[in-house]
């Protein structure tokens, strides 16, 4: 017994002097290593960018069967901050429902999904376009999809396939009223 026990007690030893050594040199040297090229981690970490840090403190939109509803208020909010896609999914629907009581010249919302990038673009256009053309420039290629303007009391939807957000992203949503893209956007992802 005795020998045994003094065998796993020198193994015991070993393997934490071993792993003691180990551990905080391997930290060390990986760290800086792979911090100046994140591309490969970053369709990992999608689901919280910073990039949407307006959104951020609102929670996830519950995703049932490849849709989600969504609500826009008086308050020029949208009640989710993001919007995760299950890879499982092909097509995906987004229906909005304007939970205030203002008309849609006032408060109107809709929801656009377009790469981050093109957001600002997208919605300046949108602007000139007008309120005829529901602040969307008619066939503007950089729209992936997007709803209707709605106003208070009133529910509009749009499905899209989710192929085409599992390109080069990030992707987002926001609602293209003017001015509102400021409150109102959000990230949409595939996970
Ligand atoms: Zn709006």
């Amino acid at each position: 017994m005795n020998p045994r026990i003094t065998l796993l007690t020198a193994v015991c030893a070993l393997t934490l002097v071993a792993c003691g050594d180990k551990s905080p040199g391997t930290a060390d040297t990986a760290a800086p290593a792979t911090t100046p090229e994140p591309a490969a981690t970053e369709t990992s970490t999608t689901k919280a960018p910073a990039t949407t840090a307006p959104g951020s403190d609102k929670p996830a939109a519950v995703v049932t069967d490849c849709s989600t509803v969504i609500e826009g208020t008086d308050t020029m909010q949208f009640n989710v901050g993001s919007i995760v896609v299950p890879a499982s999914c092909t097509e995906f629907n987004i229906t909005l429902k304007h939970v205030g009581q203002m008309p849609v010249a006032a408060m109107g919302h809709n929801v656009v999904i377009a790469k981050a990038a093109d957001m600002h673009d997208i919605d300046a256009d949108g602007i000139a376009a007008g309120a005829a053309a529901a602040y969307v420039k008619p066939d503007d290629t950089r729209v992936i999809a997007h709803t209707e303007l709605v106003g208070g009391g009133q529910t509009t939807s749009v499905s899209f396939p989710v192929s085409r957000i599992q390109g080069d992203g990030p992707y987002a949503f926001f609602c293209s009223f003017p001015g509102h893209s400021t409150m109102m956007k959000g990230a949409i992802s595939v996970g």
